[in-house]
């Protein structure tokens, strides 16, 4: 039996994980269950899925997860705060974790986690992007297992092979990300000035929160995945090619030096990852309906267009700057999409909030997990500055 934490449950990652592990219940046992506010649905998922431990990442909001669990005679205890989300990451009461807190947010538990060893699902792909080398750092001290979630990623190491040096030595050459290109695939940018919050969540493939939504309709989701490849995989950032393949049934490829390209297909549903991480090496059963190949008929594939979608080039450009830059890049990110789903940023500016800012904050190399956090909040500040002087 395992013990799992999903920290981020009451997303969209976290209620495909949950609905997995309710499947396999002589399996998995889900032991601690986070949320950042809605106490309401943390506490509906605790009387189903009956933790060990719940936390609410706003301190505010302890008493009233406490006094909701204990009315309705739950033994779950109730936690609060970002020391008590690392400290069980860290602690006993899982040896899984499966990261899907979206942000820089989820940045701590989840080192917290690679430091004692665990199973590490990944999904909080923004860890990686702001920390990938502290992360490898805190896999190797802690000894623990990294599976990938993020569907690209998880096609990659499912097509790696299982004992694996670095990429030259079991002879691979490329890494094809694929894209789906978003709801404004083939849009030019003259047709994107005007575009609202919710035509950009509109993703005609799959259902996500919002924050990775805006981010799949910028193409930044393909960038901060090229980063995340290069740490997850040790990839050189010119082995690292993204195709825009708009049916989402070829999740990423790998080419080997004989030609040979493995590809991993499934339909788009996230439990398929998600089962798999949870379950490697074994396979389990996800709940995802089988590829019909004879319906789909045809795959398609195109190039990506980095004139409209300038956020692929600016985290190419990242990864090549290295220390902290991809942490900038993460916390301009951050800041713009949040601005763009309040309302107060156009759609297009997110991409021109991002390069003033990798223009303004200089990198530094990437030493301490302090230069990281300083790094995202210099970033955070200076984006808001530059987005009160020029967008709002
Ligand atoms: P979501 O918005 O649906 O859920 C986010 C979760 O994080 C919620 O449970 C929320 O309570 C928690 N959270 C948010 N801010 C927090 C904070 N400050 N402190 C603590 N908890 C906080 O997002 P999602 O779509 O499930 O995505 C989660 C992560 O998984 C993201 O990093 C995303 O890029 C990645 N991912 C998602 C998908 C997908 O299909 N949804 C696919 C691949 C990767
Ligand atoms: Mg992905």
């Amino acid at each position: 039996m395992k013990n799992v934490a999903v920290y981020g449950a009451t997303g969209s990652i976290g209620s495909s994980a949950l609905d997995v592990i309710a499947r396999h219940p002589q399996r998995f046992r889900a032991s601690v269950l986070t949320a950042q506010r809605k106490v309401d649905e943390l506490v509906a998922l605790c009387a189903r899925f009956r933790p060990e431990l719940a936390i609410i990442a706003d301190p505010a909001l302890e008493r009233s997860l406490r006094e909701k669990l204990a009315a309705a005679g739950m033994a779950t205890r109730a936690a609060s705060g970002e020391a008590a989300m690392r400290e069980a990451a860290g602690g006993p009461l899982c040896d899984t974790l499966i990261a899907a807190i979206v942000g820089a947010a989820g940045l701590e538990s989840t080192l917290a986690a690679a430091r004692a060893g665990k199973r590490l699902l990944l999904a909080n792909k923004e860890a990686v992007v702001m920390a990938g080398a502290l992360l490898a750092e805190a896999l190797a001290a802690g000894g623990g297992t990294i599976v990938p979630v993020d569907s690209e990623h998880n096609a990659i190491f499912q097509c790696l092979p299982r004992e694996r040096g670095d990429l030259a030595a079991c002879g691979v050459r490329k890494i094809l990300l694929t894209a789906s290109g978003g709801p404004f695939r083939g849009k030019q940018r003259d047709e994107l000035k005007s575009i609202t919050p919710d035509q950009a969540c509109a993703h005609p493939n799959w259902v996500m929160g919002r924050k990775i939504s805006v981010d799949s309709a910028t193409l930044m989701n393909k960038g901060l995945e090229v980063i995340e490849a290069h740490w997850l995989f040790g990839a050189a950032p010119e082995q690292i090619e993204v195709v825009v393949h708009p049916q989402s049934i070829v999740h990423s490829l790998v080419e080997y030096a004989d030609g040979s390209v493995l590809a991993q297909l499934g339909n788009p549903d996230m439990r398929t990852a998600l089962a798999h991480a949870l379950a490697w090496p074994e396979r389990i059963d996800a709940g995802v309906s089988p590829l019909d190949l004879l319906k789909i008929g045809q795959l398609h594939f195109h190039a990506p267009d980095r004139v409209t979608f300038r956020c692929l080039d600016l985290a190419y450009q990242a990864l090549a700057t290295g220390g902290t830059a991809p942490a900038v890049l993460n916390a301009a990110n951050e800041i713009g999409v949040a601005a763009f789903l309040e309302g107060s940023l156009p759609f297009l500016a997110i991409a021109e909030l991002i390069e003033e800012t990798l223009a303004a904050v200089p990198a530094e190399p990437q030493t301490t997990l302090d230069a990281v956090i300083y790094a995202d909040l210099t970033a955070r500040r200076e984006a808001q500055r530059i987005m009160r002087r020029a967008f709002c």
